[in-house]
């Protein structure tokens, strides 16, 4: 008993409830004022024939006819009596008047007591909804954004996106002595955009940094600009950036922007001006504080194509971090960090286990450690083996599968020859970019990936170089067919065609390449070409899908090779490509 009194009591204790509780105390407050008036109409009703009786006796005082009978009104009481209107006989009424008693006519159903009543409820209920609608608004904004020092994440805390971390290493420097950049003049970055997935670490990066740098903390979430009264979102702007700079140094971290930060439509309504001027609000905030501050801005999204260009403009969010899903060497290193104090078995291995999660991101890996602990509990285990852990696996994987994330053991295969395609043709063709990595973990909406990095920027490029980017383009479809056979080929190819077609057309429409057309600009943009001109790109296509899959056909140990090595640690970076198609082949392109 006393456990339920003290449970209450923490319950009251949190504010949300105390408010909820007077909001309740209102309203009650509303019905105890308005219920007598109510109950005012429920008389005692007594029978005609007692009526009759009485008003004979002279003790009738008045009676007022309305609809359904009479109100009576006696020496010492009110009462009802029930009628029927055309039983309403003139006889009644005038031997009312005739025994002294005060007649009435009521015009209408409802009285004076009855209609205020109604009325102080009404302006009851509107009080007790104002109140609430206030308290949810002014609720977190009392309290938000909440800032927090002396965060105790760390860099250690992150595994794997070495990458990122190198990139921000310069914010750290910044965040944590700011005057010394500014001594010497430097520019300084205000805002960083941390791209990808969701549970891939953007949050816990963002911390880290703060805490690496030991600078205050501030996280904010996109929708919390979604205020339902109008000018709220842009004041929560102001409250976030006035917060910051008397926090200084501090990071504030806007999770899902693109919430704030979409492409502005200048549409007409009420709700897009909102949010527009909540949009510039924060482009002015951005703009208005000067970089010595000590403040910076971080944004967390999946998506950088719907954010409005003007976010992405110097001095704002201009500089982007990737976060990808981890590849194999990353997930076993996030189990690890994950596992540090949990109890495995000594047979665990967690390499395995991050072989066994293709396409897991950081959060799912923590959420499988967890699952597995709460599976070994369960079992009475003091330790988490094996099974737990595939147990955990499994029920993560329908998650997934949900979610429709998880690549089955055959498309994984499809995806790491139509990837190694790519790398072969780009290795073996001259003039075609350096391979930079080659990867089956999907990127936005890519299946797997092949970076080729440009060894100099180029402003001429010549036709070699474009016939080479038609090769590697053509170099996964190719792969598909080669392997797989001319039945098997997938979808996968169809960004692929669309980028080799987009190159060949101007290669005959605009740069003068195709003999058969000559030096002449071709066509008008929306008008379909003259059949020669569609013969020639189609030509060009069909003659470098046919140069790369002879380049996949003659060197197919290096193709089966890559493949493997692809499917065994998911990413490889460029110098390993060349050394696994160099083993395998004696030649490769200068
Ligand atoms: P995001 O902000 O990208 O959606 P979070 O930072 O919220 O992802 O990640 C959720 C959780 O997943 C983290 O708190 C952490 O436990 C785990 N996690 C994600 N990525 C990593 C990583 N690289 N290293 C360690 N833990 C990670
Ligand atoms: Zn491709």
């Amino acid at each position: 008993m006393s456990g339920v009194i003290e449970k209450a009591r923490r319950l009251l204790r949190r504010k949300s409830v105390a408010i909820t509780a007077a909001v309740l105390a209102l309203a009650v407050l509303a019905a105890a004022v308005s219920v007598p008036f109510l109950l005012s109409k429920n008389v005692d009703e007594i029978a005609y024939s007692d009526f009759s009786r009485e008003l004979g006796a002279g003790k009738v005082r008045k009676i007022q006819v309305q609809e359904g009978g009479l109100s009576v009104w006696t020496e010492d009481q009110q009462v009802f009596v029930r009628v029927p209107s055309t039983h309403l006989s003139a006889q009644t009424v005038d031997r009312a008047t005739a025994a002294g008693a005060q007649v009435v006519f009521q015009k209408s159903g409802i009285d004076a007591a009855h209609a205020a009543s109604f009325v102080i409820s009404l302006i009851m209920v509107a009080a007790v909804l104002a109140l609430v609608a206030v308290q949810v608004d002014f609720k977190p904004n009392a309290r938000w954004p909440r800032a927090v020092s002396n965060v105790p994440d760390r860099f250690d805390d992150v595994a794997g996106q070495e990458e990122a971390k190198a990139e921000l290493q310069e914010v750290i420097a910044f965040l944590s002595n700011a005057q010394a950049f500014e001594k010497v003049g430097a520019r300084i970055p205000k805002g960083v955009l941390m791209v990808g997935p969701p549970g891939t670490g953007k949050t816990l990066i963002a911390k880290a940094l703060a805490g690496e740098a030991g600078v205050s903390f501030m996280a904010v979430s996109g929708s919390d600009f979604s205020a339902p009264l109008i000018g709220i979102a842009k004041s929560r702007v102001s409250k976030l950036f006035e917060q910051a700079r008397r926090r200084a140094p501090c990071l504030i971290f806007i999770d899902e922007i693109d919430a704030i930060g979409r492409k502005r439509g200048g549409g007409g309504s009420a709700a897009d001006r909102e949010f527009e001027s909540t949009l510039n609000q924060l482009l002015v905030e951005m703009d208005g504080f000067n970089t010595t501050a000590g403040v910076i801005v971080i944004g967390a999204t999946n998506r950088v194509d719907v954010l409005d260009p003007a976010l992405l403009r110097p001095g704002r969010f201009d500089r982007q971090v990737h976060i990808g899903l981890p590849d194999i060497t990353g997930r076993e290193a996030i189990l690890a960090v994950h596992a540090r104090n949990l109890k495995l078995a000594p047979n665990v291995d967690l390499a395995a286990i991050a072989r066994g999660t293709p396409g897991f991101s950081g959060a799912d890996l923590s959420n499988l450690l967890n699952e597995a602990a709460i599976f070994a509990a369960r079992d009475g285990m003091v330790e988490i083996g094996r099974d737990h852990l595939e147990a955990a696996r499994n029920k993560i994987i329908m998650g997934l599968e949900r979610r429709s994330l998880v690549i089955s053991p055959e498309e994984r295969r499809l995806v790491a020859v139509h990837e190694a395609g790519h790398a072969l043709c780009a290795c073996l063709t001259p003039g075609s970019d350096k391979v930079h990595s080659a990867t089956i973990i999907p990127h936005g909406q890519a299946l797997g990936l092949v970076m080729r990095l440009p060894e100099k920027d180029r402003y001429c490029i010549p036709v070699e170089k474009l016939e080479a980017d038609l090769i590697v383009a053509m170099g996964g479809r190719a792969a598909e067919e080669v392997v797989f056979g001319p039945r098997k080929v997938t979808t996968g190819a169809a960004s692929d065609i669309a980028h080799a077609t987009n190159i060949a057309t101007r290669m005959v429409t605009e740069w003068g390449m195709s003999p058969v057309i000559g030096m002449v600009k071709v066509g008008r943009s929306g008008e379909s070409y003259p059949r020669e001109v569609e013969q020639e790109i189609r030509r060009i296509v069909e003659e470098m899908y046919a140069a790369a899959k002879a380049c996949i056909e003659d060197n197919r140990k290096a193709l089966d090779a890559l493949v493997d090595a692809l499917l065994e640690h998911e990413t490889i970076e460029g110098d390993e490509v060349r050394r696994i198609v160099c083993l395998s082949e004696r030649r490769l392109a200068a």
